[in-house]
């Protein structure tokens, strides 16, 4: 049987929509908010596939970083020392967004040191990096000293003093609120399966559905709908421990160029990544955990991060990231009527306010200090 909208309903959701974003994620909720902050007058309509975000935006583990001394060693080798320094400068200032938009009370946010651990043959080379990175931090974000050694639980560690952590599942419930109370109307429940650009229409679950401009923040799910755009799904596996006696950690810690992430929660572990050890295997959207990640994330609690405690896995999920050729996160016009704000690798906690602040800006062309960094050739 045709499920057939009410009057009243049609009118509401679907009649003289200007703005249609699909995924309601951080992207896709901070560019309902930039829009409707400059432009409240347009309407702007959110479709989600679920009720609450399913990728990455409420599975990660609640990091506010913006790069551990390997990472940033990595992308300077990778990617060149400009196209670094932009995504360190667009993390940062993501989340001086986030923060001026969620209270610290309101995510659970807390300032905690980003520490790095490292094998010990290699402690000596990354130490010797940091007069010459904190350098760079200066001259990118105005910040003296960012980073420093201890000694610490687990050997010579470095410190950045710059990170945090907050509560995700928090954050995306205050995003939804604040767009809900400047007038962004949510569709949720209703998966696009086709996007059918000469008609301008959406083929869903739900029926068809026409926009005016359509914004596309589905980030690791993009494939599915837009087959021709570079960015590739990657799984991100987590687990959490029972609580243990006596645990705490006073960092959020890093390891292996950002591969491998922990902190406490509470008086338990939580503790993701290792796609590094399945690249291949993690290029996927499908939520699943996997034996192979499992077992190393919890060997590595159990000989390293907790050596000597008796520790149970209480619970692991995954999530999942849009990964591409480089870690500039794909923002931009695709034609008349079609925008996209993806590939926000594993990043988007922190660079996600931002990314919402350029396409609005890229929308309604209008132009500001992030939108110059963005666009800086
Ligand atoms: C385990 C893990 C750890 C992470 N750690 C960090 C970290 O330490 N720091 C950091 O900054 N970032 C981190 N990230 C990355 C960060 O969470 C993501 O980059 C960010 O949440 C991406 O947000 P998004 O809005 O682009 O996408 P998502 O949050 O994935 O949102 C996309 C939305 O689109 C919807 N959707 C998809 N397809 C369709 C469709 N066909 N129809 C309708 N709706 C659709 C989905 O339901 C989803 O709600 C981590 C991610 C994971 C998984």
């Amino acid at each position: 049987m045709e499920y057939k909208l009410s009057w009243w309903e049609d009118e509401y959701l679907l009649k003289d929509v200007d703005y249609t974003i699909l995924g309601a994620g951080i992207v896709g909720l901070s560019t309902a908010i930039e829009l409707k902050l400059i432009a409240p007058q347009a309407k702007v309509l959110i479709i989600d596939k679920k009720t609450y975000p399913v990728g990455a935006s409420t599975k990660n583990a609640g990091f506010a970083c913006f790069g551990s001394i390997s990472e940033i060693l990595d992308d300077i080798e990778t990617f060149g020392e400009d196209l670094c320094h932009r995504l360190i400068a667009m993390r940062w200032r993501g989340l001086e967004i986030l923060r001026s938009r969620v209270s610290a009370q309101a995510m659970d946010y807390q300032g905690r040191p980003g520490i790095e651990i490292f094998p010990k043959d290699e402690e000596a080379l990354y130490h010797s990096k940091i007069p010459n990175i904190n350098d760079q931090i200066e001259y990118i974000l105005g910040e003296k000293q960012c980073f420093s050694i201890r000694e610490g639980r687990y050997g010579n560690e470095t410190v950045n003093r710059l990170e945090g952590c907050l509560n995700p599942q928090k954050m995306m419930a205050h995003l939804e609120l604040e767009a809900r109370k400047l007038g962004v109307i949510f569709l949720q429940g209703v998966e696009v399966s086709k996007i059918l650009e000469s008609n301008s229409e959406l083929i869903t679950n739900f029926g068809s559905i026409f926009y005016n401009k359509l914004i596309v923040c589905t980030n690791g799910f993009t494939k599915r709908i837009l087959g021709e755009v570079d960015v590739q799904s990657a799984r991100n596996q987590v687990i959490v421990t029972s609580p243990i006696k006596g645990f705490s950690l006073d960092g959020c810690y890093h390891m292996n160029k950002g591969y491998v992430y922990f902190r406490e929660l509470g008086s338990r572990l939580i503790l993701g990544g290792g796609r590094h050890l399945a690249l291949e295997e993690e290029i996927t959207d499908e939520l699943d955990n996997t034996s192979k990640i499992i077992s190393y994330l919890t060997t590595l609690a159990e000989t390293k991060i907790l050596a000597g405690e008796n520790i149970k896995i209480e619970k692991m999920w995954s999530g999942i990231l849009g990964v591409g050729k480089d870690k500039m996160p794909l923002v931009k016009k695709v034609n008349d009527n079609v925008f996209i704000a993806v590939r926000m690798g594993g990043m988007g906690v922190a660079i996600g306010s931002y990314v919402g602040r350029v396409m609005a800006s890229i929308l309604l062309e209008n132009d500001n200090r992030d939108l110059q960094l963005f666009v800086r050739s």
